[in-house]
């Protein structure tokens, strides 16, 4: 059996999930070593630092997330009040449908800014249940909270194990492309869309996912976006060719993302590490289109150019739903990933969960039942402690 808590915790991926795990394991049980193993130069490197960061309390309601939903809103107002986050705030959203139409300005939460031209304007949140976080100063926050040791540069390709006492394997370490091995007790994979990677060491599990890849746009900061933050859900319009979400920030900065044209990346590719630590980049007809609807709609930013063009990935598993628990067969093996267009939102309560699965033996912050790995099918052979290096007469990678 894998100890519980684990002395020597290793999470593969700095992204916002790896990090709150990290932060939630360091408060459960301060005594375990925590190292967060990281293929880019940077913690955040890829959604995790590229998202939106909207978060919406109740529009989950009704559906197998709806407690990842309002548990992770209540955690993040509270661990941004602690951790005195600066990019987060309540905010408002209105709804902008396509049009040509002069705003009226007269409905409620319409900023000064939004003086342009378009369609029928609606409220669609007021604030009571509506915040923003930028995603990366969570995690890196998150990440320096918990104390883990932060390993940069250094790419995660497979998995040593040994037979476990009673059946199945135990994980004793995860080789670093180059040759080390970095020793541990328990281990996550944190992998966000490069989660189908870990298919290749577990042999247990399947991981269909799909990345998708987005652009999105940064503007330069203007004192009207910074005074009156609303954020606009605005309607798809055949001029450009993209509907736009626009999420002004604290700091005065607009990022915009939804800018329609994204790319699907398979999980062939995805194994093969396509876009992890290159290549990921900007589609600029997608700035084009994205530059041309904000325009219309503000004369703030006539004739203003973004200064941030950049692209990421969502991980999108295939029934849109995170993929978060133990790995069948590998005892002190987990799994967190495939967070999809909410994984900003559900990382506090994500991590939270996992950490109380990794550190207890059991969840009890969500039912996270429902997200098992199992659910795509487990390879009952691999999970009896064979030796864990082929699928059927396959070679499963890098797999000792
Ligand atoms: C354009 C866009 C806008 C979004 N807006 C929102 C939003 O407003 N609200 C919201 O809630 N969500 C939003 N999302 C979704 C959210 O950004 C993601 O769900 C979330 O960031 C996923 O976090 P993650 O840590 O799982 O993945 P990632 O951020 O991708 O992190 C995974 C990390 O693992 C590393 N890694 C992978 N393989 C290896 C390996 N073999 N070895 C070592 N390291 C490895 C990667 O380099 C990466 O840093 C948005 C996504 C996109 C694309």
């Amino acid at each position: 059996m894998a100890a519980i808590p684990p002395k020597n915790l290793l999470i593969v991926g700095g992204g916002i999930q790896g990090a709150s795990v990290a932060y939630w394991t360091s408060k459960i049980s301060p005594a375990t070593k925590i190292t967060v193993v990281e293929a880019n130069d940077r913690v955040a490197p890829h959604a995790s630092g590229k998202g939106g960061g909207f978060l919406a309390r109740s529009w989950g309601d009704g559906s197998i997330t709806e407690t990842l939903h309002h548990a992770s809103f209540d955690l993040h107002e509270q661990l941004a009040k602690e951790w005195g986050l600066k990019s987060y705030r309540r905010l408002p959203v209105l709804s902008v449908g396509a049009g040509s139409r002069t705003f009226n300005k007269k409905g409620s939460f319409h900023p000064a800014w939004l003086d342009g031209a378009g369609g029928r304007v609606d409220v669609m949140g007021d604030s009571s249940d509506t915040a923003q976080v930028h995603p990366r100063e969570f995690t890196e926050m998150a990440i320096s909270q918990s104390g883990a040791t932060v390993r940069l540069n250094s790419k995660v390709i497979g998995v040593e194990t040994v037979p476990e006492e009673g059946g199945g394997r135990k994980v004793t370490g995860v080789k670093i492309e180059g040759g080390e091995l970095l020793e541990c007790d328990a281990m996550v994979v944190a992998m966000g869309p490069w989660g189908p990677f870990a298919e290749t060491w577990f042999p247990t599990i399947n991981v269909p996912m799909e990345g998708i890849k987005s652009t999105s746009v940064v503007w330069p900061s203007r004192e009207a976006t910074k005074s009156e933050g609303v954020a606009l859900f605005c309607g798809e319009d055949d001029r450009y060719g993209t509907h736009i979400e626009v999420y002004p920030r604290p700091d005065g900065t607009i990022y915009c993302c939804g800018v329609g044209g994204s790319d699907y990346i398979g999980s062939d590719d995805l194994k093969e590490g396509r876009f992890l630590t290159s290549g990921c980049d900007p589609n600029p007809q997608r700035v084009t289109a994205a530059t041309q609807a904000l325009h219309q709609i503000s004369s703030t930013y006539t004739n203003l150019v973004p200064d941030v063009t950049q692209a990421c990935m969502r991980p999108c598993p295939s029934d849109a739903l995170p993929i978060m628990g133990g790995v069948p067969g590998f005892k002190n093996a987990f799994i967190n990933c495939g967070h999809n267009c909410w994984g900003i939102l559900w990382a506090p309560a994500a991590g939270k969960s996992m950490a109380e699965l990794i550190t207890k033996g059991e969840a009890s912050t969500c039912d996270i039942s429902g997200f098992d790995v199992r659910r795509f099918g487990v390879n009952e052979e691999e999970t009896r402690g064979g030796r864990g290096r082929k699928r059927g007469s396959a070679s499963v990678g890098e797999q000792w």
